[in-house]
């Protein structure tokens, strides 16, 4: 199993360091910022040889330059289309390439929508999913549209295992339960997921990692063809229509 730790950065984001069981190669997603980065890498005595962003914006990449210094030769990869607005990339991944940690190789999947450059990361039982999809929420349509993001979230739910672990960029989580709970009121499983995240987050304790499963369970942009989402925003029968609608109402929320 893919061992990851994470790191709190900035208000609500988080970097993740990565070690291969087998090799104890690390990487790092997403260094917001260095200062925590480096604290935990050298509080864990890690020395990362690479580094890997989901997409080009600043809290997740703030740390870029900053770790590249500390560690010469860190390779920093991102979306092909991202070079330019990646600070210190030196590597472009595009859909379906492997970047191997050592033992662990992780696929790339393109999943644009939040920005174009969009990527999630995916070993057999971990996914770093960036601002695309959230526990129980998903990013904001910066540079793509309805269309886009509904097939990217669709491409990460069809093509993990259902028990991977979704890290994702934010702890959004138990803010995105509300909005789910006060579309859904009759929705026990919602209620119940809402009261673990509201005990996890007073504790000051992450509610991040959760399986796929529980997301495909939970999360309505992952259901935008389960007639209880279509009736709560009043739309049907397409679910990039239901997707929009629904991406609408959490903006306005
Ligand atoms: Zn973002
Ligand atoms: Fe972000």
């Amino acid at each position: 199993m893919l061992d990851v730790t994470l790191v709190p950065c900035l208000s609500d984001n988080y970097a993740y360091l990565l070690r291969d069981p087998a090799t104890g190669e690390c990487a790092v997603v997403d260094p917001s910022e260095a200062e925590p980065v480096l604290a935990a890498l050298a509080a864990m005595q890690l020395r990362p040889t690479m580094v890997l962003n989901t997409h080009h914006h600043h809290d997740h990449v703030g740390g870029n330059e900053a770790l590249a210094a500390a560690f010469p030769g860190l390779r920093v990869i991102a979306h092909a289309s991202d070079q330019g607005r990646v600070p210190a990339q030196t590597g472009a991944v595009a859909d379906g390439d492997r970047v191997a940690l050592g033992g662990t190789s992780l696929r790339v999947l393109h999943v644009p929508g939040h920005t174009l450059g969009a990527v999630t990361y995916a070993s057999d039982d971990a996914a770093f999913t960036g601002d695309t999809l959230f526990l129980g929420g998903c990013g904001r349509l910066f540079e793509g549209d309805a269309a886009m993001m509904y097939a990217s979230l669709q491409r990460i739910a069809e093509a993990l295992d259902p028990a991977t672990r979704v890290f994702c960029g934010h702890e959004y989580t138990a803010n995105n339960l509300r909005f789910i709970a006060a579309l859904e009121p009759d929705n026990a499983a919602v209620r119940d997921a809402l009261a673990d995240a509201e005990r996890l987050r007073a504790d000051d304790r992450p509610t991040v990692p959760k399986s796929l499963r529980d997301e495909l369970r939970l999360n309505p942009f992952l259901r935008c063809d389960d007639p209880a989402v279509e009736a709560a925003v009043g739309v049907s029968g397409d679910p990039v229509a239901v997707f929009a609608a629904l991406r609408a109402r959490r903006n306005n929320w």
